[in-house]
């Protein structure tokens, strides 16, 4: 299931702290990519994404990563 799209998720998001996540990013407040889209900003994806450590990965069970990347349909 998709992650709602609401504040409380957003708080709780740790992209702020994965290497992947950019300047370009952090400028363009983007957070909770699983809850709403991928990034428009160019992103290393030979970095290694946390999500897994995420309260929001595990409340929602994901699976995958990278949502920063790919956009995550649910
Ligand atoms: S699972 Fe990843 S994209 Fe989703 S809120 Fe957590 S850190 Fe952010
Ligand atoms: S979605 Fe994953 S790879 Fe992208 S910034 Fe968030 S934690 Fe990092």
């Amino acid at each position: 299931m998709k992650p709602e799209n609401s504040k409380e998720n957003s708080r709780k998001c740790i992209c702020g702290e994965c290497p992947v996540y950019s300047e370009c990013c952090r400028e363009k407040n983007e957070l909770l990519f699983c809850g709403r889209t991928n990034s428009i900003c160019e992103l290393n994806q030979n970095r290694m994404c946390i999500c897994g450590d995420c309260p929001i990965h595990f409340e929602y069970n994901l699976q995958g990563g990278y949502y920063c990347v790919n956009e995550f349909k649910g």
